[in-house]
């Protein structure tokens, strides 16, 4: 597998929490306070309620793939998926470090961090 990744949330004003957690191998998730629900990307608005009563918490880390699709053009070839994460928002992200072969929709999945060009680190998920 390649460690050629997609990089999902931008680094931008308002995920500096995000990054900052991910340098530390920590992957955050956003919650809403008014309707409860977790939403991914990051952002400054409750995409369920439109609320800005937003807190951010750690999750577990571990989740299972929605979907997936393997990038057979690119030499060698990788994997994107969505993974629904335990606390029951999906996100999407790279499989690595495992064969594709074992990269099917409900595979259980745990977070992996991996080095990015500028200095930091980013969220991925291998099969567990
Ligand atoms: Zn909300």
């Amino acid at each position: 597998m390649s460690d050629k990744v997609y990089q999902a949330v931008p680094s931008t004003p308002g995920t500096e929490t995000y990054w900052d957690a991910a340098k530390e191998g920590k992957l955050m998730v956003q919650f809403c306070k008014d309707c409860k629900k977790p939403h991914h990307y990051p952002r400054g608005v409750c995409p369920h309620c439109m609320s800005t009563n937003l807190e951010w918490k750690q999750a577990k880390g571990t989740g299972e793939i929605y979907t997936y699709s393997i990038m057979h053009a690119a030499k060698p070839a990788y994997v994107i998926a969505y993974v629904t994460l335990d606390e029951g928002l999906s996100m999407m992200t790279n499989i690595v470090d495992c064969d594709a072969a074992k990269v099917k929709v409900g595979q259980k999945v745990k977070v992996v961090f991996k080095p990015t060009d500028n200095g930091g680190k980013l969220p991925c998920f291998t099969v567990v």
